[in-house]
């Protein structure tokens, strides 16, 4: 028997991933060898543009999310993509080793990549951590939280009177009796089982 629920329990946060001419929100980012330059492990969705950009960029940075961090943020970077829209015109950046980093962050880590795992739905990117700073000594925000408080966070509201679908992932509401036989979120690609009626 396989029940994949345990593995909601492995720890993981919520990173602003950037690199020249793009970046998503990432939660799988783990420190993965010590020293001088630690190598840092970061997995990312391989039908994001994002995953696109990393393999040909040699860097990438990695933003914090903290409890005080602007929500929008989350939005802007996990709900969009630069095919659609600037994601840099709408969040305050700064430019170290030539790539944008979140200055609404607890800090940064400068990768630069050294190897690549691909796997079905993911690629691997491990870089070596070349450059770093702290903005903030404030709590990071979990994935846990952020699932759990989801919502609250979008700012996820319904009309009063309609029946409303909204999307579990990255709180898009359908408004509608039944969802469509075949219906996908078009924010975030999700299929219909993770949906939850309102
Ligand atoms: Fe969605």
């Amino acid at each position: 028997m396989k029940n994949k629920k345990i593995t909601r329990k492995i720890t993981q946060g919520m990173y602003v991933l950037t690199t020249q001419n793009g970046g998503c929100i990432v939660d799988a980012v783990s420190q993965i060898s010590a020293g001088e330059n630690p190598l840092v492990s970061v997995a990312v969705m391989k039908k994001n543009y994002t995953n696109e950009l990393l393999h040909t960029n040699d860097k990438l940075a990695l933003s914090i999310v903290g409890m005080n961090t602007n929500p929008d943020i989350i939005k802007t970077f996990g709900f969009n993509s630069m095919r659609d829209i600037n994601k840099f015109e709408k969040v305050e950046t700064n430019e170290v080793e030539g790539v944008p980093v979140i200055l609404d962050s607890l800090g940064y880590m400068i990768l630069e990549k050294v190897d690549m795992v691909e796997n079905d739905t993911h690629t691997l990117f491990i870089g070596k951590l070349i450059e770093a700073d702290v903005f903030k000594e404030e709590d990071a925000m979990s994935y846990g939280y952020y699932q759990e408080h989801k919502e609250e966070l979008l700012k996820v509201t319904t009309e009063a009177g309609k029946t409303a679908w909204v999307c579990t992932i990255c709180g898009y509401v359908y408004y509608g009796e039944e969802l469509p036989g075949d219906f996908v979120c078009p924010i975030c690609g999700v299929g219909k089982e993770l949906f939850q009626k309102k």
